[in-house]
C-alpha cells in the first residue's frame, strides 16, 4: 500500500455517494486520495458511467461553475450527473485515448512541448546565429518554409487526371464535376471565345494549349483566367472531408500531396535549415527517433537549463515505450494508446499536485513487457501527490494496484454494482478474481499450418525486406513492443484483408446497432405487417419521426472546440417518434420501445431474428437496439463490426488489439468467435499483446528486437508453445508465465 498523505483536512478518500448514471445502481465507493486505483469489471459494467460520466464529469462541472458567465457560456454545460455526493474531490484531468487532432501542424514535438524547447535550443546555440525561437517554428511566418508555409508538404494538381485530352470541351474534356458542359464553370472557357469547342483538346494549337491551361492576359473576356490559376485558387485550398460525393472522388483523383519541393519536407525557412547546433539543423534533429535524439541531447552542454530540460522530457518519452517516435510525426498518424502516452508525457511534466488523473486503458498497444514501464510512471504520478484512478483489465497493472473496485457482476443491467473494493489480495470470488487466478493456458495443439500467404520483401517504415509466412485458414496473432512494426506489417502486407478496426462508422449519430447490422428493415416490416401500416412509418427518415429531433430522440448542440452537448429532446421525451406511430405495437412493445431494448431482451420479441445472437456472442447484448452509435467506444465500435462479419465465410480478416475494453473474462469468448471464423473457413490475423490471446493461436509471428530503427524484424514464426520456450524471446518469456 502507498503512503497515503492526509490532505490538509485530515480526509484521505474521495467518496462517491449513491451514483446512478446509466446502469449504475446506487453505488458507492470510498477510493484512497494520493493512491492508485484500478477499476475493472466485465466489458459494460459501468466503469466508465463511474469514473468517467460521474467522477470526472462533476469535477469539470463544478470548475466551470468557477468561472464567470462570460466564460461559462462559452463551455459546454455539463448535466449534473445523477450521484447523490461527491465528497473531497479534486480537479480532474482526463488522460484518454481520443486521437490528438491539431491537423498537419500538430506534432509529436509540439504537443509535448520538445520542440519548442529545440527552437530555444537552436535560438541560443545554432551557427550561424538565426535569430529569435520564432525563426524555428513552422508555425510561424518567420520561420516557416514560404513555399509550404510549413506544411511539408505541398498540393500539386494532375494534370492528365484533370483532364482528358482526347475530347474536346463539349464532350466533357474537364474530368471535374463542376466543370461540366453546360455548367456555370465551363462557360467561361466556352464564353472566351478563344477555343473551338468540338476540337479534342490534343489536337489544340500551342498558343491554344498554354490560353487553356495557364490563361490570356488578352483575351476578349477579361473574366477569362485559365484552368490551372482557376483551380487553384478555387479547389486546392478545399479539405476533402469537407467534400462530398463525385465532387469528392474527383478532388482526391486529381489534387496529390507531395513533398515540399523547397524544403524537402522539413518545413522550415531556409535561414532556419542553415544554422545548426553541434553539425545538426533542427529539422534533422526532429527526424530523430526519440531515443536517438536523448543520445545526441547528452553530448551538448549548453545553455544548461534548456539541455536538461530537454533531456528530461525525451527521457520520459523513451520511458514510456515511445523512445521510436520522432519529434517530426504528425499526430494524426498516432494509434490511440500512442496519443494516449503523448498526453501522459505532457502531464508527467507538470508541476501540478493534488489532482486527480483519469486514465483509460493506458496499457492499451503495451507489449507486457513495457507495462512495468507504464506502472512505475503511474506510481510517479501518485507520488508527487496526486490521486490516480485508472480504468484497465491487463492484470499486471491490476497487480500493481493500491486499492482495486470491480464492477459487475455482468454487463448492461446485470452490472452496475460494486463487487468488490480494497486490496488487490482480497479479490475473492468476482470474476476478475477467478480470472487472476486461473489464467488460460498454452495452446498444445494448434491446427496444423499446411498453405501459407507468404509475405516476401515487405519494405515500409521500419520494415526492411521481411519475409513473412501466414497460415491461410487458421489464427496468427502478431506480436511486439510497440513501434517494432506489427501495424505496418499487417495492414500493409496482407492482401485482400478486411479490417475489423476500431475507427468510428460514418454518419454515427443517426445508425444504431439495429440500422448497422440491417436488423432494423425487418423489425419495421413486422410492425408494418402486424399493424397494416406502411414500414416506411417506422423509419426515421419518415413523416413518423419527431420532427423536432428527426427521429434521434436527442439534441446536439455542436460546440467550436469541444464535444457537442446531447440533450434529450422535449418534444417526444426521448421517443423518437409521433404519438400516432407510437400507437403501432409490435407483441406489445411499440418501436420506441423496441429501440430501447437490450440485444439481449430483444431476442423473446424476435427470436428469429439471427444477428441478435450475434450481438451476444461478441459480448454486445447489453447495448440497446437504437443507442447511437456515437456513443460506443472503440472496443465496442470493433465488436459491431465483427458481429456483422460473422455471417461472412471464408474471408481473410485483420484485426487491431481486438481486446481493448474486455475484461479477461470476455476475452476467452472472443477467442471462440475467431476460432468460428476460422471453422467458417477465414484466415484471421490478430496485432495482440494481450497473453491470453497469443496463448490460444495457431501460429504467432514476433516482431522486434526494440522499436523503430531497432525493431522491423522477424524474431519468431512458429506455435505458441514453441515460442514459450524460446529463452531468449521478451514475448516467448511473458507467455511462458501461462505455462506454469
Ligand atoms: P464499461 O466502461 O464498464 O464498459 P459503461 O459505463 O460504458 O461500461 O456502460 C455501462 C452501461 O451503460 C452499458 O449498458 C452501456 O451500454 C450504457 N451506456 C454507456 N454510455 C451510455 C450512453 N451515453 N447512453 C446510454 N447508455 C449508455
Ligand atoms: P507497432 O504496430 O508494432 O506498434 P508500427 O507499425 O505502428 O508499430 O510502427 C513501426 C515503425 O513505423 C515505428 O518506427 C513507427 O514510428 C513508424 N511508423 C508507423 N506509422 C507511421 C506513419 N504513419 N508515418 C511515419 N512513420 C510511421
Ligand atoms: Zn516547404
Ligand atoms: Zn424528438
Amino acid at each position: 500500500m502507498a503512503a497515503i498523505v492526509p490532505s490538509v483536512d485530515g480526509m484521505t478518500e474521495l467518496r462517491v455517494v449513491g451514483a446512478r448514471e446509466h446502469n449504475l445502481r446506487d453505488v458507492t465507493v470510498a477510493l484512497p486520495k494520493h493512491a492508485f486505483t484500478v477499476v475493472t469489471g466485465v466489458s459494460g459494467s459501468g466503469k466508465s458511467s463511474l469514473v468517467f460520466d460521474t467522477i470526472a464529469a462533476e469535477s469539470q462541472r463544478q470548475l466551470n461553475e468557477t468561472f464567470t458567465t462570460f466564460v461559462r457560456n462559452r463551455l459546454p454545460r455539463y448535466g449534473q450527473p445523477d450521484v447523490d455526493a461527491i465528497e473531497n474531490l479534486s480537479a480532474a484531468i482526463v488522460v484518454d485515448q481520443k486521437r490528438l487532432g491539431g491537423g498537419p501542424r500538430s506534432t509529436v514535438g509540439t504537443v509535448t512541448d520538445i520542440y519548442s524547447l529545440m527552437r530555444l535550443l537552436w535560438s541560443r546555440a545554432g551557427r550561424p546565429f538565426a535569430g529569435y525561437s520564432n525563426a524555428f517554428s513552422f508555425n510561424d511566418p518567420q520561420g516557416m518554409c514560404p513555399r509550404c508555409t510549413g506544411l511539408g508538404t505541398a498540393r500539386t494538381i494532375v494534370v492528365d487526371e484533370l483532364i482528358d485530352r482526347s475530347r474536346s470541351l463539349n464532350e466533357g474534356a474537364i474530368r471535374f464535376p463542376t466543370f461540366q458542359p453546360g455548367g456555370w464553370m465551363w462557360r467561361t472557357f466556352a464564353d472566351s471565345g478563344l477555343f473551338d469547342l468540338d476540337k479534342p483538346l490534343a489536337e489544340y494549337t500551342p498558343a491554344e494549349w498554354d490560353a487553356f491551361l495557364h490563361g490570356a492576359p488578352d483575351a476578349p473576356s477579361a473574366k477569362y483566367e485559365g484552368l490551372l490559376p482557376r483551380f487553384e485558387r478555387i479547389w486546392l485550398p478545399k479539405d476533402a472531408d469537407s467534400l462530398k460525393g463525385r465532387t469528392r472522388e474527383a478532388f482526391e483523383r486529381v489534387v496529390t500531396q507531395e513533398t515540399c519541393p523547397k524544403c524537402h519536407g522539413a518545413r522550415l525557412s531556409p535561414e532556419a535549415l542553415a544554422s545548426k547546433v553541434a553539425g545538426r539543423s533542427i529539422a534533422e534533429c526532429a527526424a530523430m527517433e526519440a531515443e536517438d535524439l536523448l543520445a545526441f541531447v547528452r553530448t551538448l552542454t549548453e545553455p544548461e537549463p534548456v539541455v536538461a530540460g530537454l533531456a528530461t522530457q525525451l527521457r520520459r518519452l523513451v520511458s514510456i515505450g515511445l523512445g521510436y517516435l520522432t519529434m517530426d510525426r504528425p499526430t494524426s498518424t498516432l494509434s490511440g494508446g500512442e496519443s494516449q502516452r503523448v498526453k501522459m508525457v505532457r502531464h508527467l511534466g507538470s508541476s501540478l499536485t493534488d489532482m486527480l488523473y483519469v486514465f483509460d486503458e493506458p496499457s492499451v498497444g503495451l507489449h507486457p513487457d513495457d507495462v512495468t514501464q507504464l506502472v512505475a510512471l503511474l506510481k510517479s504520478l501518485r507520488d508527487k501527490g496526486n490521486t490516480v484512478l485508472v480504468v484497465e483489465h491487463d492484470p499486471d497493472v491490476i497487480a500493481a494496484a493500491d486499492h482495486v473496485v470491480d464492477l459487475g457482476p455482468g454487463a448492461g443491467q446485470d452490472g452496475g454494482q460494486v463487487v468488490y473494493q480494497g486490496g488487490v489480495a482480497g479479490l475473492a470470488d468476482t470474476p476478475t478474481g477467478r480470472y487472476l487466478r486461473h489464467r488460460p493456458r498454452i495452446k498444445e495443439n494448434p491446427r496444423p499450418a499446411e498453405r501459407f500467404l507468404e509475405i516476401r520483401g515487405a519494405t515500409r517504415h521500419n520494415l526492411r525486406g521481411v519475409d513473412v509466412d501466414i497460415p491461410l485458414g487458421l489464427l496468427t496473432v502478431v506480436t511486439g513492443v510497440a513501434g517494432s512494426g506489427k501495424s505496418t506489417l499487417v495492414h500493409g502486407f496482407v492482401p485482400d484483408a478486411v479490417s475489423v478496426d476500431q475507427s468510428p462508422i460514418r454518419g454515427s449519430r443517426r445508425s444504431s446497432p439495429a440500422t448497422f447490422t440491417g436488423m432494423l428493415d425487418g423489425i419495421r416490416q413486422r410492425f408494418a405487417a402486424a399493424n397494416g401500416v406502411s414500414a416506411s412509418l417506422f423509419s426515421a427518415n419518415s413523416d413518423g419521426a419527431c420532427p423536432r429531433c428527426n427521429g434521434l430522440g436527442v439534441i446536439y448542440t455542436d460546440l467550436a472546440f469541444l464535444d457537442p452537448m446531447v440533450t434529450t429532446c422535449e418534444e417526444c421525451q426521448g421517443r423518437r417518434f409521433v404519438e400516432d406511430v407510437l400507437r403501432h405495437t409490435y407483441r406489445g412493445h411499440t418501436i420506441s420501445e423496441v429501440l430501447d431494448l437490450s440485444a439481449r431482451d430483444a431476442r423473446s420479441v424476435f427470436p428469429d431474428e439471427p444477428m441478435l445472437d450475434r450481438l451476444v456472442d461478441v459480448g454486445l447484448g447489453y447495448l440497446s437496439l437504437g443507442q447511437p452509435l456515437n456513443t460506443l467506444s472503440g472496443g465496442e465500435r470493433q465488436r459491431l463490426k465483427l458481429a456483422v462479419e460473422l455471417s461472412r465465410p471464408g474471408r481473410t480478416y485483420v484485426f487491431d488489439e481486438p481486446t481493448t475494453g474486455l475484461h479477461p473474462s470476455d476475452v476467452a469468448g472472443l477467442v471462440e468467435l475467431f476460432d468460428r471464423l476460422v471453422a467458417a473457413g477465414s484466415t484471421v490475423v490478430v496485432i495482440e499483446h494481450n497473453l491470453d490471446v497469443i496463448a490460444r493461436a495457431d501460429w504467432v509471428v514476433d516482431l522486434g528486437p526494440g522499436a523503430g530503427r531497432h525493431g522491423g524484424r522477424v524474431l519468431f514464426q512458429g506455435p505458441p508453445a514453441e515460442l514459450a520456450r524460446q529463452p531468449g524471446s521478451k514475448t516467448g518469456r511473458h507467455l511462458a508465465r501461462l505455462s506454469g
